[in-house]
């Protein structure tokens, strides 16, 4: 005889980011009764500390290139100068305003949010230390574990000096001289942003090249762009030490603020060098890991990876009954529009929405918006090399039309990797303006298998940059030994 159990709600989520957003409303619109238990910000990292707040940085720090470009055009511009505290509070009630929107859209599908720290008890179980004091106890027939990731922070001496990319949207000046630690997504990202805004920018790198993990073309391009926008790249370097100089005083910022003095950051490269650089401030962007602890997993026996991340099968199943897992906290592709798939499967295969592919993992876009930025799809040139796959590359390189009447030395990078036998387009890659716009769209036709053929048949915009992808037709020759070596040495 089968008992029938009776739960307070059939959904509970831990999380209300991206993933925990998502999943949440899917499940109220399909008629279940959730609660979502949130103890920080609706939206999470994206909306709050991520994504959204550091892409109006980006808008806002591009306005001074702008400006010299307009200049080619015959537009006069003097006394151009930045308030830092007018774009801060604008970008907050943004933030702000977009939070609303957030816990209108649960509330607008009766999913109840309870504010506070949800400590998991056992598969049907969690127990939320409610921020406004006091426990209580919810049970559910299913829980999602949606509680995202947090900045590594370093361990370094002089760790308690440094940022980390949260700090940086509170942050009330600008500093006059940053050090960016990290060559990842968001180390490359801020140290643009800064630049952009005119802080003297260090950025120190362990890697013998920015940005692992992409096609080398696009990761030595940006370097080059980079450095032609000011900033200083130290690869093959990491800051074993920051001390502060209690004599000197920081012109710009510090610790949010509070730490005024200059930090020291203690430089050694590979080749056995060492430099002492003066900052106003340090931002270490080295990884951001899953974040599970203090959430009673271990005692509930839900299995973790060593890199802390949940463990769970393809259907987003932990090992205990009853929990799920999905976006950053399982660290299979840190993305919020992964997040978002993620959350919509399991919401839909738990309360009887449409039916839904699995997630795809291979062929993922993404942008990083740097300046310029890069918009990528599939793999890479080394990458595709690595799978044995014999490859024939296309590649351009030339000045954005908009710049050709300024004395802007800007160069847009393109590139598409073809399997030579298959002639699907295996990787498609760009570092240029609205690089992240354009590789979107033809990361549908890549997605859909499309050969090198189809591209060149699908008549070009003109004059677009875009166009360039639909009419290279002359492959480059194979890379000799030297250049596969010089290539390996950089990294992949
Ligand atoms: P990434 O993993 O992208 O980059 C981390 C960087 O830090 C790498 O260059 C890495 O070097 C370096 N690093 C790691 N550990 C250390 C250490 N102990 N000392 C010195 N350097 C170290 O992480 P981010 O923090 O930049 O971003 C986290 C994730 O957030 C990204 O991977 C991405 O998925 C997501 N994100 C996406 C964005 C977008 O879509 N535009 C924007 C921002 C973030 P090495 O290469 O040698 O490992």
């Amino acid at each position: 005889m089968s008992v029938s159990v009776s739960f307070d709600v059939d959904f509970l989520v831990i999380g209300a980011g991206s993933a925990g957003v998502r999943a949440s409303r899917i499940a109220a619109g399909l008629g279940a009764k959730v609660a979502v238990v949130e103890e920080r910000f609706l939206g999470g990292t994206c909306v709050n500390v991520g994504c959204v707040p550091k892409k109006l940085m980006v808008y806002g720090s591009h306005f001074r290139a702008d400006v010299d470009e307009a200049e080619g055009y015959g537009w006069h511009v003097s006394g151009l100068r930045h308030d830092w505290s007018t774009m801060k509070t604008r970008r907050d009630a943004e933030i702000a305003r977009l939070n609303g929107v957030y816990e209108r859209l649960l509330t607008g599908v009766g999913v109840e949010i309870v504010r506070g720290r949800g400590v998991v008890e056992d598969g049907h179980t969690v127990t939320v230390r409610l921020s406004e004091g006091g426990t209580r106890t919810i049970t559910a027939r299913s829980i999602l574990i949606a509680t995202g990731g947090l900045p590594v922070r370093p361990t370094i001496t002089g760790a308690e000096h440094l940022l980390i990319s949260d700090h940086v949207f509170q942050l009330t000046e600008r500093p006059r001289r940053l050090v960016v630690v990290g060559g990842g997504y968001i180390g490359v990202e801020f140290a643009c942003v800064f630049a952009g805004f005119g802080s003297e920018v260090t950025l120190v790198h362990r890697g013998a090249e920015l940005l692992r993990g992409f096609d080398i073309d696009v990761r030595e391009h940006l370097h080059h762009e980079m450095q032609k926008r000011g900033i200083r790249i130290l690869l093959n370097s990491e800051i074993k030490a920051v001390d502060v100089d209690g004599a000197g005083t920081c012109a710009g910022n510090a610790r949010i603020n509070s730490d005024a003095a200059v930090k020291r950051c203690h430089v050694h490269n590979k080749s056995g060098d060492h430099e002492i650089i003066d900052a106003d401030a340090v931002l270490f962007a080295i990884g951001r890991h899953p974040h599970t602890r203090g959430l009673g997993l271990e005692a509930a026996g839900v299995a973790v990876a060593e890199s802390d991340a949940v463990i769970v099968d393809d259907d987003f199943r932990t090992n205990v009954d009853g929990i799920y897992a999905c976006g950053d906290v399982i660290d299979r592709k840190q993305l919020t529009p992964v997040a978002l798939a993620e959350g919509m499967i399991i919401a839909r295969r738990l309360f009887g929405g449409p039916e839904m592919k699995a997630v795809a993992y291979e062929n993922v876009a993404s942008a990083v918006f740097s300046q310029p930025p890069i918009g990528t799809v599939g793999l890479s040139e080394d990458e595709a090399r690595a799978r044995g796959v014999s490859v024939e590359i296309y590649r351009a390189t030339f000045k954005p039309m908009k710049l050709t009447m300024t004395n802007i030395d800007e160069k847009t990078l393109m590139k598409v990797v073809v399997d030579k036998n298959t002639r699907k387009v295996l990787g498609m890659h760009m570092v240029g303006p609205d690089a992240g716009e354009i590789i979107q769209g033809f990361a549908v036709a890549v997605q859909m298998g499309a050969t090198k053929e189809q591209l060149d048949a699908t008549i070009g915009i003109h004059p677009t940059a875009a166009e360039e992808f639909v009419t290279m037709r002359t492959p480059l020759p194979e890379p000799d030994a030297d250049e596969i070596i010089r290539r390996t040495a950089r990294g992949v």
